[in-house]
């Protein structure tokens, strides 16, 4: 007889819950969890091996526990004047959330965000034994600095992700909505820029909204724009006392003397490793403008991804595609699909596989 989880003494906050869990299937072209498509150059992967071996040499000792030279890195790459002492990293920014939630809210306390948004929110909130509330955005999951600031007054979180640009829609948050939830949040405010660097270049960050600001907390990752998703790195920018509290529940030396060396060789080489950025988002426009053309209805996108609605089954459409070799997302939300926007030969396959399917699938 097998065991299953309710033979186990589990935690009965944890009985019911789902893991996440995205097909990692192997299909040709795989455009399903928004990674960057594009591999990473191969000078930049000789000197990241280069560090690596260095790395490998001391890996008989424990790690810099404090990361310094990365934080000074990464320092260094978001600018607005920030210090190493404001950064925390951690193994993808999944976890870096995962250390504000534990920091920050934990059993009794409550977390809040805007549905429909990155599905790890609610996930990381329970696992950390927290209580997850899910506000609302406009039917085109845009959300008013109004309606926020009412939402986050009304309910009171301990802890408020704000998505920016949102997951799995695209959607842009203005500077103002962030400024708004801030004011009238008695905790924590992170703001995820897990697509920042696919917004318009002219926009501003949420980095500069921090001095002043000692709650907000913005978090970044090296998985989208860096093309870094399989080496697990994440940070974000607080004030050095969000930092401080951040160390009170990190494992000892949770980021690893090889991880550490991978993310400054990939940093030491920003652009080259940033020179995809465009490329990508001139396909992610290409996929608005031929769904749209194909009769779809894409929504506006700041990100490496686009999610487009006026499907009428999204189930037989996503199985069709996946028979043709393209595998794509079912987020959930009604009469839609999110893509992501790959290579130019992997979009072409995407739209091409689309349009052989026709919209009355
Ligand atoms: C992909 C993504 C992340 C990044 O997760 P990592 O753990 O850094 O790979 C974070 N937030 C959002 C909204 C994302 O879509």
């Amino acid at each position: 007889m097998t065991t299953r989880l309710d033979d186990l003494p589990l935690r009965d906050d944890l009985r019911g819950l789902v893991p996440y869990g995205a097909p990692q299937a192997a299909l040709p072209v795989a455009l399903n969890v928004n990674e960057n498509t594009h591999p990473i150059p191969s000078e930049v992967a000789d000197d990241i091996l280069d560090g690596v071996a260095r790395a490998l040499r001391d890996v008989n000792r424990y790690p810099d526990r404090e990361f310094t030279a990365l934080r000074e890195a990464f320092a260094d790459y978001l600018g607005h004047g920030l210090s190493a002492a404001q950064i925390w990293a951690a193994n993808g920014s999944n976890e870096v959330l995962q250390h504000v939630l534990q920091a920050f809210a934990g059993p009794g306390r409550t977390a809040f965000g805007f549905a429909p948004t990155y599905s790890m929110y609610p996930l990381l909130t329970r696992a950390t034994g927290a209580t997850w509330l899910a506000g609302t955005r406009e039917s085109d999951f845009t959300v008013s600095a109004e309606s926020a600031a009412a939402q986050v007054a009304e309910t009171g979180p301990d802890v408020v992700f704000l998505c920016a640009p949102n997951n799995p829609t695209g959607t842009p948050m203005t500077l103002d909505v962030i400024e708004a939830v801030y004011d009238v949040a008695p905790g924590i405010v992170i703001v995820d820029e897990a697509y920042q660097e696919f917004a318009p270049r002219d926009e501003r960050s949420a980095l500069s909204l921090l001095p002043g600001r000692e709650r907000l907390i913005v978090s970044r990752t090296m998985s989208k724009a860096f093309a870094f998703a399989g080496a697990r790195v994440g940070y974000l920018a607080a004030d050095p006392a969000v930092v401080d509290a951040l160390r009170l529940v990190r494992l000892p030396y949770h980021l690893s003397a090889l991880t550490q060396a991978a993310a400054l060789g990939a940093l030491a080489h920003a652009p080259t490793m940033l020179a995809m950025v465009d490329e990508i988002v001139s396909q992610r426009d290409r996929i608005s403008a031929t769904v749209s053309a194909l009769g779809y209805e894409p929504h506006e996108s700041w990100t490496n991804f686009v999610l487009f609605g006026g499907v009428p089954d999204p189930a037989a459409t996503w199985q069709a595609l996946y028979d043709r070799g393209v595998l794509i997302r079912d987020v959930g939300i009604p009469h839609a699909l999110r893509v992501t926007a790959g290579t130019a030969e992997e979009t072409t396959a995407f739209l091409d596989a689309l349009a052989s399917v026709g919209s009355r699938a």
